[in-house]
This record gives C-alpha cells, sequence and structure tokens, in this order.
C-alpha cells in the first residue's frame, strides 16, 4: 500500500531490527508442553489475553511449539487433557527470525501469511564452547505495525 511504501523511504522498517520491538522471553506468556489443561491452567490461559502461546520443553529458552488459544475453544477442563494432545492434533508451524533481521523483511515474512508470530534468535558465540541458537524472545505483526504508526506519528 502506499502507506508502507511511503514508510520504506522513512526507513524506520529499513533501520529497525526486531530484536528493537520484540517482547523479551521474561515477558512471555509460555506453556510447558508437559502442562495439563485442567480449570487453574485453563483460566490462566484464557486470563493472559494473548492469541497465540508458544511451548517450551524443560526449560523457557526451548521453544518447541506453539498453540493458538482457540485451538482449546472445545477443550473440557473436567477432561484434564494434555497440552501436548492439543499440539500435536494441531501442529501448527513455528517460526524463527534472526535478531538483527530488518523490519521490511521480518513484514515481508509475516505478509506471506504463514505466521503472525515468529520467534526471535541470536546465534550466541560469547562462551567457549560452539555457537548456540539462543531464543530472545517472540515478535508479531502487530509489534510490526505498532512501529510504522508509531513512526507516522512522530513524522507529522
Ligand atoms: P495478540 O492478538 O495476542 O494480542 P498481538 O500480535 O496483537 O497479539 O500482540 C500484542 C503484543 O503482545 C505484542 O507486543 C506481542 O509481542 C505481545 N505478545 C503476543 N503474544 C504474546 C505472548 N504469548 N506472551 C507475551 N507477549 C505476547
Amino acid at each position: 500500500s502506499e502507506f508502507v511504501k511511503e514508510e520504506f523511504s522513512r526507513g524506520t522498517l529499513r533501520t529497525k531490527v526486531v530484536e528493537d520491538i520484540m517482547t523479551s522471553l521474561k515477558d512471555c506468556f509460555m506453556l510447558s508442553a508437559e502442562a495439563v489443561l485442567d480449570f487453574n491452567t485453563m483460566s490462566e490461559i484464557m486470563q493472559c489475553g494473548y492469541t497465540r502461546i508458544p511451548v517450551y520443553e524443560e526449560e523457557r529458552s526451548n521453544i518447541v511449539d506453539m498453540v493458538y488459544v482457540k485451538d482449546l475453544a472445545m477443550v473440557d477442563p473436567e477432561d484434564c487433557t494434555p497440552l501436548n494432545t492439543i499440539i500435536k492434533f494441531y501442529n501448527h508451524p513455528l517460526h524463527f527470525v534472526f535478531n538483527d533481521t530488518k523490519l521490511d523483511a521480518v513484514l515481508e515474512e509475516f505478509k506471506k501469511g504463514k505466521s503472525q508470530m515468529a520467534m526471535v534468535q541470536k546465534v550466541n558465540n560469547e562462551g567457549d564452547g560452539d555457537p548456540f541458537y539462543e531464543v530472545l524472545g517472540l515478535v508479531t505483526l502487530g509489534d510490526v505495525i505498532e512501529e510504522i504508526i508509531k513512526s507516522e506519528i512522530l513524522d507529522e
């Protein structure tokens, strides 16, 4: 659209990277793959207010899956369904982007429509050991749009 094209020339999308606008891992609402969808877990999920929830195994830095809150619409808390059952049934793809990905590149990814959320990772080669991928947080289409709107307002 014209709006987005204009923004390209202004630069926010070309200069900012996903790490600048992501939600940090410590602030992410996530679920353990081991979770059981009992009354307590279901109410926490409903109260969190997010549409998409990353799922981790063992530790919060090990993201293995994603669940949509709407996947849980037919789940009866009385059944104490394992989250794993739901995850395997829907099998949503999980997307990763590098921390230094420019916003225009991630916007292109989101526009392809596969997903509106990606986990942000970086190559950590700080220690003595082998480099490894470290998850830093998550970024959504909403975060990118918010950034576009913010810069539109500031520019006026
Ligand atoms: P939603 O529809 O879930 O509100 P948005 O894409 O509108 O998702 O995101 C709103 C904000 O919430 C963004 O800053 C995004 O990074 C953040 N966000 C999305 N999902 C989660 C989550 N599971 N935990 C923490 N923050 C999240």
